[in-house]
Order: C-alpha cells, then structure tokens, then sequence
C-alpha cells in the first residue's frame, strides 16, 4: 500500500509537498508496525507541522532485504562506475534544481535560516554529492610486482556491501549527502536513518533520487526514533557497516552493538569541545568576527563549535568589547527573514538543555557577559519558539560543566592564557579533539599550534567552514574515521589482495630444500 503525502504551506508562499512513508524499493510505504506515525514540529513556532511514518524493527528489516537485493542484482558490482556517477551527477542538479523548497523545508524542521540552509546546506551537499559522483570512476587498486616467482599481487578496491547510516539533526541534508555521497559512489547501498526530529528534507531527498535514476533498494530511508531504528540498524546481522554522527553516549551504544552483533564496520562522527586560541599578534577585528561566527554558527548546533575561547592575557581588554558588541550585533528569530543569522534550536528538549548549563555556569562561578537565558525579547510571533540568548561567560575554568561538557547550544566560555605553552595545554586539555582554531600573524607559531593541537581539523586564522575535498573527522573521543575528501571513499571500501601466479609450477611431494 503506498503511503500518503502531505502539503505543508511555508510561510513564504510556497506549499511544499512530500511523502511521508517509509522509503524502501522506491517506493513510500506505510509502517509495518500498525501504520504508526509521530510527528514533526516548527521548532521556531513550536507548531506541528505534519505527521509522517515512523519505523520500527520489521521496517529495518524489509529495507535491510531490499538493500542486500539490489547490491547483488543491481548496484555493487554488477553496477559500472560510470552507472553509479551519472544517478549522483543527476541527484546534484535536482538537489540544486529544488535548492529553495528544500531550504525552506530545512528551515520548518530544523529552525534555522532559510537563506542559510539554501547557500550553506543545500548548496553544499549538492556540491558533496557532485563530488563523490567524479570520484565514482577513479577507485584504484594497485599491483605489486615484487612478489616472489612468476606471479604477481593486485589489489581490488570493493565496496562493503549494505551500509546503515544514522544521522543528527543539526544539518539533516548536509549529514545525508555526506553519508550517502561516498557510499553510494563506491557502490554501496544505504539505509538511511534520519533524526527523529528532522525527518523531513530526507523525504524530499528519497523523491529526487527516484528520479536521478537510482534502481529501488540502492536507498532506502527509515524514519524513526534511535531506540528502536537505529538500534536495529546496529545490531543488524546483515548490515555491514554503520556509520553515525551525534553524540558520543549514542555512538559508544553503537559501537557496543556492532561488536556484539556481526563485527560491523563502524565509523563515529561524535561530540566536540573544540578551542579557539587568539594569541596577541592577531589581527583583532578578524579574530573576534570568526570566534563569533565558531560558536554562533547554526545556533552553536555545530560538532566543531568554537566553544572553549583562550585569549592571550595582553590583548584581553582590548577583545572582549568587540566580542560582546558582536553577540549583541545580529538578527535573532524568524528563519525567514532574510537578515537572520541566529533562528531557534532544533526542539524544546534541546533549547531547556542549553539553559540548564546556562544555569549551571553561573552556579559555578563564571560570570555572565551578555546574554545568559531564552530569548523572548521582541520574538512576537516567535514567542513560542525554542530559541537561546547567545551567552557568553567569561573567567571560566576546567571542572565547570560548561567548559567540560557538549552544551551545543549558542553559550560560549571565555578563558585567559599568557603563554603559547598555557594554551597548548588549556586547549588539549578536554576528552574530545575534533576542531580547534589558531589566530596569530606570527607564521611559525601558527605551525606550531597546528601540529600540537589534538584535532582532527585545526583551521588557522578562520574558523568552522569546510571543504567537501577534505578530510573531516575525530581524533579522541571525537570519534574514528573521515568524511568527506577522497578518505570518505575508504571508509565505504574493502581492500582486496589476489595473488596472481602465471608461471610457477608446483611439484609434488615438495622437494626437500638443502
Ligand atoms: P543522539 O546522538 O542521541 O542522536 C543522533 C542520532 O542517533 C539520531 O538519529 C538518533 O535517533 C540516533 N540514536 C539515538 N539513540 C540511538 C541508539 N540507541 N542506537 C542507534 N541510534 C540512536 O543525539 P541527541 O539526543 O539528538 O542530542 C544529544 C546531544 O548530542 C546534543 O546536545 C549534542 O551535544 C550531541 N549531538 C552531536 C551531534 C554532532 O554532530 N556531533 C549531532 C547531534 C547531537
């Protein structure tokens, strides 16, 4: 039976149609389990937006069936590098193509800037999955010649077969085409499993992909909540690898449960507590306007948060008025607007997180420089939204949670350091390494910093903007493996080694050797 599909009239005119099944062979299907729904809301209204299909155990078995089908029948290797290339290619140009009613899907169900999920989001998965697509046809292997006798060795780069992926909520399309991009590429087919609280834009994605060309079971997408979807997905006995991103409690379970079931592959895209250092030789402007940007970014939703800031004790005077005016400086509340930078948090669970640290940093003695609770003030129609006051507390110190611990939220905490030393040790000083940022016009210590910071990416003199050709990923509790850039494609690939003998004969018994 083919499940229904909903309109969603968007505040700017547009109504906005997708499915809202469960996404196996092509087709949108309703539950297995009753038909059973749950629903999503506009976290910036706190209004329910629609109700769609919600997964459950069998679901995740009917698309385990029909991914593992369509690898030996269709995709995999009886699919051609060029087949795989041309669907992505296509799936690129329809993303583009659909930019602005993905973007304000995104926006419904994500609460962010609408004008930020269209140049940011969707126009950089586009890019990611146009990526993957030129790399479809350049998977090499190599030969090794100095193998002993007549023979030699070659290896075979294959894809791994059915691949689960279990993404967040705080860039739903841009975790999808990530995740997707090189798994497809690579001849790999997916079940998909998006955050329950975002599970809209991957509906629209799923529709596109019917028509880029992708034969039914190659994709296939579970709405559903973690407990019960991604939980089969993880303990899937024939599921061969699971990737996932989001929190670090959620991918210790993961990875527990691949242990436990088959020995899946596991990749992890966790947590982060990332620092930003600002030593005094920086160009100050620059250097307040992109430790900004590294926390405020998506609402401070962001893995790589620049969210522990160390600033050189010489020029503190001088940086915090320009950071604090920064705080005070940008548009706050409808996703909408076009002069928004700042919409709400993704739910309500998340905005009342947020405030709990918020709480917890002036319990423990940090003080509050601006900012410092919800943001209410002039949100008029917002007035029910989830949104935050981007906060800052300043004299923070190893062992406060809001040094210690993920708030991903828009809160940012302010230390002082006096010398490079210090600040290597602040900085390094966390469980997790994902991100960490460097200002200094001095070019040698800008090195240095770049090789002592525990960080799978450390970005010099900027801070939070990715490239889809470079390697992104954790070191730490931040996580194991990358994406994105042409590692993403060995993470989705096996290496396989054939000893190929074209002249050895072998006698028998074995001569004895003297
Ligand atoms: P989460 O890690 O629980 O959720 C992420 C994804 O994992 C979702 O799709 C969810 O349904 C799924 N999931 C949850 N439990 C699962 C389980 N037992 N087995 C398999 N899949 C499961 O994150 P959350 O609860 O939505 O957010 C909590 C905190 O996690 C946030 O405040 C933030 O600190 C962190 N987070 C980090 C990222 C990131 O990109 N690193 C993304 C989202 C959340």
């Amino acid at each position: 039976m083919a499940s229904a599909k909903v309109t969603i009239n968007s505040p700017s005119g547009l109504k906005i149609t997708i499915p809202t099944g469960i996404f196996i062979d092509n087709e949108f299907r309703p539950s297995l389990q009753g038909g059973q729904t749950f629903e999503s809301v506009n976290p910036a209204t706190g209004k329910t937006l629609c109700s769609i299909a919600r997964g459950s155990v069998s679901d995740v078995d009917a698309a385990v069936a029909s991914s593992r089908k369509a690898y030996k029948t269709v995709w995999g290797k009886k699919s051609t590098p060029g087949q795989r290339a041309a669907a992505l290619f296509k799936w690129a140009e329809l993303i583009e193509a659909n930019a602005q009613e993905l973007a304000e899907l995104e926006s419904l169900d994500n609460g962010k800037p609408v004008w930020m999920a269209r140049d940011f989001d969707v126009a950089d998965s586009a890019g990611c999955i146009r990526y993957y697509a030129g790399l479809a046809d350049k998977i090499e292997g190599k030969t090794i010649e100095q193998v002993e006798g007549e023979k030699l060795a070659f290896t075979r780069v294959e894809p791994l077969g059915v691949c689960g992926q279990i993404i967040p909520w705080n860039y739903p399309i841009q975790m999808f085409a990530w995740k997707v991009g090189p798994a497809l590429a690579a001849g790999n087919c997916v079940v998909m499993k998006p955050a329950e609280q975002t599970p809209l834009s991957a509906l629209r994605l799923a529709e596109l992909s019917i028509e880029a060309g992708f034969p039914p079971g190659v994709l296939n997408v579970v709405n559903g909540f973690g407990a019960d979807v991604g939980d089969a997905i993880a303990k899937h006995m024939d599921i061969d690898k699971v990737a996932f991103t989001g929190s670090t409690a959620t991918g210790r379970r993961i990875m527990a449960s691949a242990a436990a079931s088959n020995l899946k592959k596991v990749t992890l895209e966790l947590g982060g507590k990332s620092p930003v250092v600002v030593f005094e030789s920086a160009d100050l402007d620059q250097a307040v306007n992109w430790a900004t940007m590294g926390i405020l970014y998506n609402q401070g939703q962001d893995c790589t948060a620049g969210s522990r800031l160390f600033v050189q004790d010489s020029i503190y005077e001088k940086f915090m008025p320009k950071l604090i005016a920064n705080f005070k400086a940008h548009k706050i509340g409808d996703p909408f607007h076009p002069d928004t930078f700042q919409g709400s948090q993704v739910s309500k669970v998340q905005q009342e997180r947020i405030l709990s640290y918020i709480e917890a940093g002036k319990a423990e003695g940090a003080k509050v420089e601006v900012g410092g609770g919800a943001w209410t003030e002039g949100a008029g129609e917002f007035a029910n939204g989830f949104f935050v006051q981007p906060t800052i507390f300043s004299g923070c110190k190893k062992g406060m949670k809001i040094v210690d611990e993920e708030i991903f939220g828009p809160v940012l905490a302010v230390a002082k350091f006096s010398t490079e030393e210090e600040a290597i040790q602040l900085a390094n000083d966390t469980a997790y390494g994902l991100g960490a940022g460097v200002f200094s016009n001095d070019s040698r210590q800008c090195m240095r910093m770049a090789s002592a910071l525990e960080a799978g990416t450390v970005w010099v003199n900027s801070y939070v903007a990715l490239s889809n050709a470079v390697p992104f990923g954790g070191m730490k509790a931040s996580g194991m493996g990358r994406e994105l850039g042409v590692d993403a494609i060995k993470e989705y690939t096996q290496v396989k080694a054939v000893h190929y003998n074209y002249g050895e004969d072998l006698d028998w018994p074995l001569p004895a050797k003297l």
